[in-house]
């Protein structure tokens, strides 16, 4: 069997070549990840975010280039119902069809509990949780005629466990974890999964973005942060890659995991075994 280096391809084709993706969130940090990982499997990719579109443009040509897949963008506010919709609407008319739906797009916001704005509380329940009912419930009706289809949700360990001072995100991942579990039983009987992963910290713009408002919440350092809290709470004490989120969703859309369904995979170094 031949192997291309450039794609990880076989010559007989990988299951997944020719599928179609929605990552959301996909501009940067764990959905880039998930991205990488799909497309090298020949998996073609709508990708969704914020952020500089030269930068995503240049990502976009390379994979295109590299894994000979198609890729679409989709600026979609996913705290927007409305513009969820178009991104669907537009990943049919780019793809003709969505066989992989990966709900990653999330937020955090790390402050006490009684002076935890009201308006953060809103955006992250809307983001983290509901933007995954509205893409579930728009992609399920094809993935059904199809008889296939893999759902993957980003949640956290945060889905398993709770820590201070992240009272909407902790309540939107278990949320998210609880959407996870309906959809894999309502689906089950139609050849489609549904799966939460459950990262630990992984360092990307919005693990950065915490550690300074961590340091305020408990009084520490940002060197404390690191080392007291996060790598703290891992007893790998190292963080986890992008990288290595990419594989296991990879491996969760593959033919392999058909039978693994309504489940929540930590991916945390050992954190919620303690
Ligand atoms: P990130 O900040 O690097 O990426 C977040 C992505 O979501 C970006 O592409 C951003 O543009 C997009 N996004 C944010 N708000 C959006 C909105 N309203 N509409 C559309 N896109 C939006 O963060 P990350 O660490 O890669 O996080 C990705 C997911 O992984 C999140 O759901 C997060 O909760 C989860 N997670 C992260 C960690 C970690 O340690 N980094 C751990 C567990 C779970």
């Amino acid at each position: 069997m031949n192997v291309n280096v450039m794609t990880g391809l076989t010559s007989l084709g990988h299951e997944l070549k020719g599928k179609s993706a929605i990552v959301t969130g996909s501009t940067s940090g764990i959905g880039l990840g998930i991205a990488r990982a799909l497309a090298a499997r020949g998996v073609n990719i709508m990708f969704n975010g914020f952020g500089s579109p030269s930068g995503i443009d240049d990502v976009r040509t390379e994979l295109e280039k590299v894994s000979r897949i198609a890729t679409a963008f989709s600026g979609a506010d996913m705290s927007s119902e409305q513009a969820i919709a178009q991104m669907i609407e537009d990943a049919r008319t780019a793809f003709g069809q969505i066989d992989i739906l990966v709900n990653n797009a999330g937020i955090q916001h790390v402050e006490a509990i009684e002076t935890f704005p009201v308006f953060k509380w809103n955006s992250i329940i809307s983001i983290d949780l509901s933007a995954a009912f509205h893409t579930i419930r728009a992609v399920v009706p094809e993935m059904k005629k199809r008889r296939w289809g893999r759902i993957v949700n980003v949640a956290s360990a945060h889905a398993l466990v709770a820590s201070p001072f992240k009272c909407a995100y902790v309540a939107a991942k278990h949320g998210l974890l609880g959407l996870t579990k309906t959809a894999a039983l309502e689906l089950a009987e139609h050849g489609i999964t549904a799966n939460a992963i459950c990262p630990g910290y992984v360092l990307t713009p919005l693990v950065e973005k915490q550690i300074p408002e961590t340091a305020r919440a408990r009084g520490l350092t940002e060197e404390q942060v690191v080392r007291d809290v996060l790598l703290h709470a891992q007893p790998t004490k190292t963080f986890v890659t992008t990288e290595e989120i990419g594989e296991v969703t990879a491996f969760l859309c593959s033919n392999g995991a058909k039978s693994i369904t309504g489940t929540a995979i930590p991916v945390e170094g050992g954190w919620t075994a303690q």
